[in-house]
């Protein structure tokens, strides 16, 4: 057997099973070795059940008193409820829609469970919501469990897994499958980490709880390392090209700041001087201008397109939305105006731009097509830049390259991303981070509101509205795919339309209602945006669309349905909507679903008013793949590595830079494994 071989070499994978597991990702036995446990059950030392509480999730060892099977009333689903005892009490167990289980769970049986402690309403009792039993002879004490799909259980990825490594299983021809090193054996030794192979078989099938921890090095550092090759691989390219030093007129930019109704921050002025410094330079600027909500990032571009402009060359400024690109155009024309500079606008459904002669031109990606080119282009701003896709953002290289020299880069994002993650993810890139806020922005005040409280919130946006406010209400997206995987009790989630009938016809009959959704066209969009904008709409019920860029003065109340669902960053993206005016304005996030962890995510929002410390929240309560913007930012999620692991992230990047400045050739293995991660990973 062949690590590349596919999936249903294995005994006991149909075309069924193998299509299942493709869902996984899952398509060779490579990509199932690579499978990582998301956590374990561990069985070597299980609860008593008298001290359990509810909300835990816990591991106990016991026996089965009774069980029985009913059906619900609605739905006629099967319902098993068993009486499970130990020495130090009892508890009830429900599974729904497993019948068999009652040939298996016999009573006088022992087993393992593992589960969380619910609250049973009715009977007003502890209950137990069983995820996984085990036989209690089981060898194996500490059980992988792994993010699983519907048909797909641990238990049968297990069992493969075990096929694979140790050749167990009783008809087969296969030999268990051996990985080799990649790594070079230098850096295992300076990094005291495990060889793959060990670390592959500790991660599936540990001995004890250490194995899983020291395995969890190796894997997460492959990570970081693979990773870091690609970045120290790129600025190096980057460093060979070459770019127009440009020549600055500071006095004008001076003017230009004087025109400003408004003093510059600090962190703005400090911005503005690291980009022009680096215009002057005969290298490409490779930078990324990161700052909050508001912060006036705007403006700190308009001024390198200023200068640039200035002295001969072109800029491309691309946002990723129609809306947004129309509202730049407008202020930026406006701003450049005495500086008799030409502005173009190029979305799909406006194309007013003389391509060849306009100075700063401003569109959509309907701006990156091959036959598109500029001849003295010497500038790309990208705006909102993880709003732009993997490919997209590919394309724009290409864009760059096909020139003599390589225009300038200038991309922004309002996604606030901690340094250790910007360092790992934009390595590449130099950063510019606009830290502080202009004098005299307002606090949003934030609240939770619970369901009994729903009513109350009604009429405090109905009071807003009154006194000619605007609202903004947003709800997250019903996708079909994932609406059926919705369990019974997860409390369903509101789609904009259901939001929208409710809204207009119930609540706020007596209002403007506009709806806006992703579905719809950019032009109907600009519609509905342009109506709010006059004021004609009194309320705005969105899905996350709205999210980047829009300025509307009058609009005090941000209202979020199911709140839970999004990243802290967006929730914090949402809340800049408002408060941009000089009237006090609300954020009010509507959640149902109040988890400890919820609760404490949501309270980040009540008491934080700073993007990045609730990105930081966020990244340590949930981890780097629920920070918006790392998961559509092309970056590989990652599996093992915790990006709030600076040393680790450190020591990655030092031994990925040795490799490539001796030359990755040298190490034949890894230069395969790199190039298999390129493959994979960044073509998508
Ligand atoms: P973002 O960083 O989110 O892109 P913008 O550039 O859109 O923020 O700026 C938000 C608002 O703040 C704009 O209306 C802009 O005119 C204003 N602004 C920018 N810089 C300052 C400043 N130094 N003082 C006061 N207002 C500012
Ligand atoms: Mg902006």
């Amino acid at each position: 057997m062949n690590l590349d071989d596919p999936i249903v070499k294995l005994v006991g994978v149909g075309p069924k099973m193998a299509e299942k597991l493709e869902r996984l990702g899952i398509k060779t036995i490579r990509d199932l070795l690579f499978y990582y446990p998301r956590r374990y059950d561990d069985f070597t030392h299980p609860r008593s059940i008298s001290g359990l509480r509810i909300d835990e999730d816990v591991i106990i060892k016991a026996r089965v008193m009774q069980i029985k099977q009913s059906r619900t009333r609605r739905k006629w689903m099967s319902i098993i409820e068993a009486l499970l005892v130990d020495d130090t009490g009892q508890i009830k167990a429900v599974w729904f829609n497993q019948p068999f289980l009652i040939n298996i769970l016999k009573p006088g049986t022992e087993w393992y469970f593992a589960g969380k402690i619910g609250w049973d309403f009715k009977n007003k009792t502890k209950n137990i919501n069983v995820t996984q039993y085990e036989n209690v002879t089981t060898e194996q004490k500490i059980l992988p469990i792994y993010p699983e799909t519907e048909g797909l259980t641990s238990k049968y990825l297990r069992k493969l897994i075990k096929e694979i490594l140790f050749n167990q299983n009783d008809t087969s021809e296969v030999s268990s499958v051996y990985i080799e090193e990649y790594m070079p054996e230098k850096i295992l030794k300076s990094e005291k980490l495990i060889g793959i192979n060990d670390a592959i078989k500790n991660i599936h099938f540990p001995n004890k709880i250490d194995d899983i921890k020291i395995a969890r090095k190796r894997l997460a550092f492959d990570e970081l390392f693979m990773i870091s090759l690609k970045i120290v691989t790129n600025k190096k390219e980057l460093l060979k090209s070459r770019a127009v030093a440009l020549r600055i007129d500071n006095d004008m930019l001076k003017k230009f700041v004087k025109t400003l109704p408004f003093k510059l921050t600090n962190a703005q002025r400090k911005t503005a001087w690291e980009i022009i410094c680096d215009l002057k330079k005969s290298t490409p600027m490779n930078r990324l201008l990161e700052g909050d909500v508001g912060s006036g990032k705007t403006v700190v571009a308009v001024l390198a397109a200023l200068a640039v402009s200035k002295s001969g060359y072109q800029t491309v400024w691309l946002a990723p939305t129609e809306i947004l690109t129309n509202q730049h155009y407008e202020n930026i024309s406006k701003m450049l105006k005495p500086f008799g500079l030409n502005v173009g606008l190029w979305t799909g459904a406006n194309k007013k731009s003389d391509l060849k002669k306009d100075d700063i031109i401003l569109g959509t990606h309907a701006l990156i097509q091959k036959n598109i080119s500029f001849e003295r282009l010497g500038l790309i701003i990208v705006d909102e830049q993880h709003r732009f896709g993997v490919k997209q953002r590919a394309e724009l290289r290409i864009q760059n390259s096909e020139l003599n020299f390589v225009p300038h880069f200038l991309s922004m994002t309002a996604t606030p991303i901690p340094r250790t993650l910007a360092l790992t993810f934009y390595g590449d890139l130099d950063l510019s981070i606009i830290d502080e806020m202009p004098k005299g922005r307002q606090e949003i005040i934030t609240k939770i509101v619970t369901p009994e409280n729903r009513q109350k919130a009604y009429q405090f946006i109905e009071s807003q509205i009154k006194s000619g406010k605007q609202v903004f209400v947003i709800c997250p997206l019903i996708e079909a795919k994932e609406s059926l995987k919705i369990n019974l009790f997860e409390t369903d989630r509101k789609s904009v339309m259901e939001e929208y009938k409710k809204l207009s016809q119930d609540i706020f009959p007596k209002y403007n209602i506009g709806l806006m959704h992703g579905k719809m066209k950019s032009t109907e969009k600009g519609n509905v945006m342009d109506k709010f904008k006059k004021g004609k709409i009194d309320i705005l019920v969105s899905t996350a669309v709205i999210e980047v860029g829009i300025d509307i003065q009058n609009a005090t109340v941000m209202m979020i349905e199911s709140a839970e669902r999004f990243g802290l960053a967006q929730l914090h993206q949402f809340r800049g909507r408002v408060g941009r005016g000089k009237h006090q304005s609300y954020c009010f996030l509507f959640s149902e679903n109040q988890t400890e962890i919820n609760k404490k995510r949501l309270q980040a929002m009540v008491d934080c008013n700073n993007g990045f410390d609730l990105a930081q929240i966020d990244l340590d309560l949930r981890g780097p793949g629920e920070i918006s913007g790392i998961k559509q930012s092309g970056v590989p999620d990652l599996k093992m590595a915790t990006l709030t692991d600076r040393i680790m992230i450190e020591s990655a990047r030092f031994a990925a830079s040795k490799v490539i400045d001796e030359g990755i050739k040298k190490y034949q293995k890894l230069q395969e494994k790199f190039q298999d991660f390129l493959n994979i990973k960044y073509l998508e």
